[in-house]
């Protein structure tokens, strides 16, 4: 193994960690994420590959939050699962205090799949529902109907009480009145938390390819805004409280993991793609599933590009990590982390959303205005 590999990660302490699972049984049209879909044959060699990742760390880190993302972290076998488990007990242990999440997709959770989960201990499951819609799921290229989407649901919720359900918006073909039938079901099926995006277009997808040959049409900049809208109408009457602006959760159910990563926490990353951020230094893992594999088996460190921040930059970061939160900056805390009063570092910059009514000032906070919050992409930008 490369020195370089064990100096990132060995002399570093992180209480957070994201372990990235890229296997899908297909690519969806949309999706843009590091993964290889129809080559289960590699998984245990990724598997193999993991644990010698995982072993640059020399010595076993406890966790407080711990996240399974993908790709399908659910596609994979009991048995899979199992030795990935394993390896986690080993390097990453955690407690009934941390959150343990894992990325779900709805065929994949069985009965024996959902009891394994429990028994190694994930207490947070994040499942891919999307839209309950079947003609937008096809449209989507998912392989689940509505139906099976609200079965895997309540089949979950006899192992798992804290349930998120991840929702696009934007959906070609989709109409406000079935937004809102899919807002209706998900508040209906009771999870505690509920991500909703906005559907990108990314280039390289099979969705851009077709919407470059007129053959899909995306929605109007107007009814996206009036999807967001809605879903903040929605899921507060029903009494979720928007903490970020994609999350929303009972109170109580915010995600640790991610909290950590707008507050500008240390995290590790391990596998394909994986991004992590230790002391200032942000590192990225190659995003070819083979490559990583590779380099990886051939004791070559996976990271693929590093950036240090100075401290201006990093500061800078942080704000707009915490403008994506509800709560915003709060000014006196920025302060003491970063060592920058944000009215000094970025003065002009909030003067002058203050005034359009896209951001608000309090004593002791800056943050979005709910107007602020459609156009929040424009804001931040501003702030690096
Ligand atoms: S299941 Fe999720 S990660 Fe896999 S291809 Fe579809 S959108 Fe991407």
């Amino acid at each position: 193994m490369t020195t370089s590999l064990i100096n990132s990660r060995s002399s570093q302490h992180a209480d957070a960690a994201y372990l990235h699972v890229p296997f899908c049984v297909h690519r969806c049209g949309y999706c843009d994420f590091t993964l290889i879909s129809g080559r289960d044959e590699l998984i245990d060699v990724y598997l193999e590959a993991l644990e010698i990742e995982l072993s640059s760390l020399q010595s076993p880190r406890p966790m407080q939050t711990l996240f399974l993302g993908g790709g399908t972290p659910s596609h994979l076998s009991l048995s899979q699962l199992s030795r990935l488990f394993d390896l986690l007990d080993h390097w990453l242990p955690t407690t009934s205090e941390s959150e343990f999440s894992l990325e779900a997709n709805p065929l994949d959770l069985s009965w024996e799949k959902l009891d394994l989960f429990a028994a190694r201990g994930v207490n947070r499951i994040s499942l891919g529902v999307q839209t309950f819609n079947d003609d937008l799921l096809k449209v989507l290229e998912r392989d689940h109907s509505g139906t099976q989407a609200l079965e895997a649901i309540q089949r979950t919720r006899s192992f798992v009480d804290n349930l998120s359900i991840d929702l696009i918006f934007g959906v070609p073909g989709q109409s406000l009145d079935l937004w809102q039938q899919t807002l209706d079901l998900a508040i209906a099926a009771q999870p505690l938390h509920i991500s909703t995006y906005g559907l990108t277009i990314e280039k390289g997808t099979s969705f851009w390819i077709r919407r470059e040959k007129g053959m899909l049409s995306p929605l109007t900049p107007e009814l996206e805004r009036e999807m967001y809208g809605r879903v903040m109408d929605c899921l507060s009457a029903a009494k979720f409280e928007q903490y970020e602006l994609s999350n929303f959760a009972r109170p109580g159910f915010a995600c640790r993991h991610n909290i950590g990563y707008w507050t500008g926490r240390s995290f590790y990353g391990f596998g394909p793609g994986a991004a992590q951020y230790l002391d200032g230094c942000r590192e990225l893992n190659h995003r070819s599933v083979t490559h990583w594999l590779k380099r990886v088996q051939s004791g070559r460190s996976p990271i693929s590009e590093r950036e240090s921040l100075n401290d201006e930059d990093r500061a800078r970061e942080l704000a707009v990590l915490n403008l994506r939160q509800i709560a915003g900056i709060d000014c006196c805390e920025f302060e003491e982390r970063t060592g920058f009063d944000v009215h000094l570092l970025a003065g002009e910059t909030i003067t002058r959303f203050l005034r359009r009514g896209w951001l608000e000032a309090t004593d002791s906070h800056v943050r979005l205005t709910r107007e602020g919050r459609f156009v929040a992409d424009t804001i931040v930008a501003e702030f690096l």
